[in-house]
């Protein structure tokens, strides 16, 4: 079956030009700029080539975006409701190829893949209910004026995705876009191209007008830099690491971009001694082992209360070193590769910095032999806040724990840190999770809980995650901008200069 899963995969890639170019305007553009290799992180093969777009690719797929926006500005939400919903019908048809398609280019493991599609599919269907009231106001009346609002989509936006959950992140961002009526030019990540393109094809077979969502492959110093930099493209909604993010900002000043950044993060796990022990655990191993650790809210440090700090990492390390490394493909495995050698290395290099900082390696540490790029699912223990594996983001299976003495002390080392995405916190005194939440430097907080996304809700970080919230009508205010009519109502007095 997993060879099955894995021959799906390599037959959709199949199925796409090869080297793979770019979509444009409701078909497929051949590339004519440079070619890079994608390699399957599993085995480190070869499995295709991608196109690095041309400016003039570019200029074509922007322009294409500004020429159908007014057109698909002006559809009535419940046309773009239901042209999203059936972009949703078709992702669920074609789940298991979507899913087969991130294990094979971004290394993660069918057992989340399989949902991740699913979930993408959900993003469509919540955008697409809410596209009739996406233009919705507020009434603000005074004595002498009505005030009403009223919105309208930004125009073209640019949407550029990482490669760890390449689909679902795609979706999440391209699906308000569309509700909202923008167009769209998105640029997957260089590492994990290929979902990218089922599902601009997608769109286009759900009847979406050629140019409203075009698809562009390439670097990020290049592609990704010219449609930052473009002055037709008037958003840029971009998930990716924290420095990408300034570079993005410095890249679209000139035009004024409106920017909307979804970044790093060295999100902690607060462990009280009044806690549920067990499922403390299993969330903490969750967040941190799930997704490789390629995961921007992932529970990278564990603070525990140093009453149970003993207990709790005795337990962590025995799970740990149980995990099922291996074959992403198999719904088995619970740990897969990293996406690509040089993710690889620098996750490896903080092992050495660990040493080097005083920390000690409880499980794990090492490469995994073999082919492909396996990192030993990893425990740091004995560590400090102050060290860099408490501080920096590793974006793989390592979790470095920490012991604190008291509330005050666990909310000190939480956030003492330049990120602010996600926390979570542990407690069964309900006072006690309500003080900590508010201290918190986070944008998002789960109290005995891990991330639970609920779509409704905003999805975003502070400080150097990020800038904006996505969710519910957090989305639309992105996707579109703000007018208000001031009406009067007559009997207001104007002064009369000059009279
Ligand atoms: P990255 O910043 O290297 O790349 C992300 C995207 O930006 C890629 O498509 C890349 O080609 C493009 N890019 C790179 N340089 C660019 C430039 N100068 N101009 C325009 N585009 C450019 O990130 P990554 O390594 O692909 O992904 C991992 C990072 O993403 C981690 O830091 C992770 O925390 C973050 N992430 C954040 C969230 C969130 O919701 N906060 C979600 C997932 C991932």
């Amino acid at each position: 079956m997993t060879n099955a899963r894995r021959a799906a995969a390599l037959a959709a890639i199949g199925q796409m030009p090869s080297p793979l170019g770019h979509f444009v305007n409701g078909r497929s553009l051949l590339g004519a700029g440079e070619g890079f290799a994608v390699t399957e992180p599993a085995s480190g093969e070869i499995i295709g080539t991608v196109c690095d777009a041309t400016e003039a690719e570019l200029g074509t797929a922007v322009a294409a975006a500004k020429a159908a926006f007014p057109k698909w500005a002006a559809t009535s939400g419940d046309k773009r409701k239901a042209v999203l919903h059936k972009i949703a019908d078709i992702i669920e048809a074609r789940a298991e190829e979507i899913a087969a398609v991130e294990c094979l280019d971004a290394g993660q493991c069918w057992r989340f893949m399989s949902k991740a599609a699913i979930r993408g599919a959900e993003n469509f269907r919540f955008f697409a209910d809410r596209a009739p009231m996406a233009n919705d106001g507020q009434t603000l009346p005074t004595p002498d004026h009505l005030n009403y609002t009223t919105r309208a989509p930004i125009g073209p936006v640019a949407v550029i995705t990482p490669w760890n959950t390449p689909f679902m992140l795609s979706t999440w961002k391209i699906a308000p876009a569309l509700a909202a009526g923008c167009t769209v030019v998105h640029k997957p990540a260089e590492w994990a191209p290929y979902s990218a393109r089922l599902l601009v094809e997608i769109a286009q077979a759900a009847g979406l007008p050629d140019g409203v969502f075009n698809s562009v492959n390439g670097l990020g110093e290049t592609t990704g830099k010219r449609l930052t930099e473009h002055p037709d493209i008037k958003a840029v909604a971009f998930v990716g690491e924290s420095k990408t993010g300034s570079a993005i900002m410095r890249q679209g000043a000139d035009t004024l971009k409106r920017v909307h950044f979804e970044l790093g993060g060295k999100n902690p796990v607060i462990v009280f001694d009044d806690a549920d022990f067990e499922r403390a655990l299993d969330a903490a191993i969750f967040m941190i082992y799930s997704l490789n650790g390629e995961r921007c809210t992932s529970s990278s440090r564990v603070l525990v209360q140093a009453s149970i700090h003993d207990r709790f990492v005795e337990r962590l390390a025995a799970r740990a070193r149980n995990l099922k490394v291996g074959d992403p493909f198999d719904p088995a495995t619970e740990v897969g590769p990293l996406i690509h050698p040089r993710h690889c290395s620098k996750v490896l290099g903080y092992m050495d910095i660990a040493r080097a900082d005083g920390a000690a390696i409880a499980v794990g540490g090492e490469a995994m032999a073999g082919k492909g790029y396996f990192v030993q699912p990893t425990l740091f223990t004995g560590a400090s806040q102050s060290m860099r594996i408490a501080k920096e983001e590793i974006f793989g299976p390592v979790l470095t724990v920490i012991p604190f003495t008291d509330e005050a002390d666990a909310i000190a080392k939480a956030n003492d840190v330049v990120y602010g995405l996600a926390a979570y916190l542990w407690t069964g005194d309900v006072g006690r999770a309500l003080r900590v939440s508010d201290a918190l430097e986070a944008g998002m907080v789960w109290v005995n809980s891990e991330n639970v996304r609920h779509l409704p809700t905003p999805f975003g970080g502070t400080k150097a995650s990020g800038i904006g919230r996505d969710g519910g009508d957090w989305s639309f205010d992105f996707y579109m901008e703000t007018k208000n009519v001031a009406l009067a109502r007559g009997g207001h007095k104007i002064q009369r200069l000059g009279a």
